[in-house]
């Protein structure tokens, strides 16, 4: 087992690879921004190092700073979270030249995933159905209009390079490709450094269904089961629950399979996510590989009573998965509430802050990864996501009435939040019944949307 490793995150996740390193006995070292001194995941580490001021690219993203924390610490390894250089290649690259151990995939994996047109290539080519489509090059707007009139509008315009839900355009008609085509190409030059797009059909009132996958540097993969992540705004994920209502036992299987066949195509290491887009006759389309721990990975663990954390930290070690996937049993519903720290009724904006007063629901079902406390400033430099409430019943019924019973306990004072928002979803009739898709907030939660 690896004895330390240096955590390059900060906020909740970071927090909550402490915690599995802490079970593991893994001696742990925190790195935080000028901005970040009295961050939960900073006192929390059995050591930390400052890397930097407190914009991203100074300190989170600052490789060298980073790296050079690694070696003076004495760390084997390098566990990315998600966001910042999770998805990297180039960070994963330098790690191992530097003999560090990157708590992920080969850094070949993640370039080749990190290129979602090359991603559809490869599922393409290994017989994984792709949303249909063009990812070849586009040479000129002329070109990509007849590339658009072959597909058939509506479609969407996405950059290859895109993630957290941006860099996505849908245009309903050649004259609506035209005006959003050079922009997208702008755009997506500025936010990812490079300006390659792809074009896709636009599937119609979708759901969102990923599977968690686990995968060992033996070769062995498994997966554990799906999460339903169709409630969302601006293309980001909301709320989000697994089991999904959506699938059959049939579909699950099949979906299952084609995950763990999707992550043996590029001889994928450690945890990761193949994201698919379900349409209503329940034809199922991949649409991209997050390789690395998600958000949402609460939800899973806690139908499957697998620490998905603790499982990338033993692969990392070369051990061997311990479980097949006959081990895996699916028991219960859990579902996730994303907390933010922003203003529903004004538009989302974010809303950082001293937290004044503070009161975390638990009992019988109940998690919360986060990483605030009373009295602690969230810095205006990051993601408004302060935490996540996660409730676990015998069935979907009891999972929602307990989220029902955590949000109303949990109390924030001193900043805006989204829990009120969350408790209306889980209000909604529709919600209820599981009848829902990624239209439900625009379409259904009118009041907010600007
Ligand atoms: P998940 O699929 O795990 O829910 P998200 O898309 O919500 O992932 O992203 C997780 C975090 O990483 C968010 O804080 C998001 O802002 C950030 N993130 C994801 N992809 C990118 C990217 N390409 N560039 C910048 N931030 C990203
Ligand atoms: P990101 O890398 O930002 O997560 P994704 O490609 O996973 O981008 O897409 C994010 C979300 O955008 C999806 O969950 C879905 O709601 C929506 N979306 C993406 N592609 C399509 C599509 N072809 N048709 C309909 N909705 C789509
Ligand atoms: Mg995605």
């Amino acid at each position: 087992m690896l004895n330390k490793i240096l955590i390059a995150n900060r906020g909740e996740i970071a927090v909550r690879i402490i915690r599995a390193c802490r079970e593991l006995n893994i001696r742990t070292v925190a790195i935080y921004s000028e901005g970040d001194k009295d961050a939960l995941h900073t006192q929390m580490a059995d050591e930390a190092i400052c890397v930097g001021g407190p914009l991203s690219k100074d300190s989170y993203l600052n490789m060298a700073n980073i790296l050079s924390a690694c070696v003076l610490t004495g760390c084997e390894g390098i566990h990315p979270g998600f966001g910042f250089l999770s998805e990297n290649p180039k960070f994963a690259k330098i790690c191992k030249e530097c003999n560090i151990k990157f708590i992920g995939p080969d850094f070949e994996v993640i370039e080749l995933m990190g290129d979602k047109a090359r991603a559809r290539e490869i599922m393409k080519s290994a017989n994984i159905p792709v949303i249909p489509g063009y990812e070849g090059d586009i040479n000129s707007i002329e070109h990509g209009l007849e590339i658009a009139n072959t597909i058939g509008y509506p479609l969407m315009i996405k950059a290859a390079a895109g993630g957290g839900g941006k860099g996505i355009r849908i245009v309903y008609n050649a004259e609506e490709f035209k005006h959003n085509y050079e922009a997208a190409k702008l755009e997506s030059k500025a936010c990812f450094g490079e300006d390659k797009l792809y074009i896709e059909k636009y599937i119609q009132n979708p759901r969102h269904i990923e599977f968690q996958i686990l995968a060992d540097e033996q070769g062995n993969v498994i997966h554990l089961g799906e999460r339903e992540c169709s409630l969302q705004r601006n293309n980001q994920k909301v709320l989000e629950e697994a089991p999904s209502c959506f699938l059959d036992d049939k579909l699950r299987k099949e979906m299952g399979e084609v995950a763990v066949r999707a992550a043996k195509a590029v001889n994928y290491k450690n945890a990761g996510t193949i994201e698919f887009l379900v349409d209503d006759n329940g034809k199922f389309y991949f649409m991209e590989m997050n390789t690395r721990i998600q958000v949402e990975h609460p939800i899973t663990e806690m139908i499957t009573n697998i620490d998905i954390v603790k499982e990338q930290l033993k692969i990392a070690s070369n051990q061997k998965l311990e479980i097949t996937q006959d081990d895996v049993k699916i028991q219960g519903h859990a579902i996730e509430c994303r907390i933010n720290a922003e203003d529903p009724n004004n538009n989302f904006r974010p809303c950082p802050g001293v937290i004044s007063e503070l009161y975390v629901p638990s009992g019988l079902g109940v998690r919360v990864d986060s990483a605030i406390y009373c009295g602690y400033e969230i810095p205006p430099y990051y993601d408004s996501m302060i935490g996540k409430l996660i409730t676990y019943g015998d069935n979907r019924e009891n999972a929602i009435i307990k989220m029902k019973r955590a949000l109303d306990e949990f109390a924030i004072g001193g900043v805006t939040t989204n829990i009120d928002f969350q408790y209306e979803i889980l209000e909604h009739e529709d919600f209820v019944n599981g009848n829902y898709t990624t239209s439900f907030i625009d379409e259904k939660l009118v009041n907010y949307n600007a």
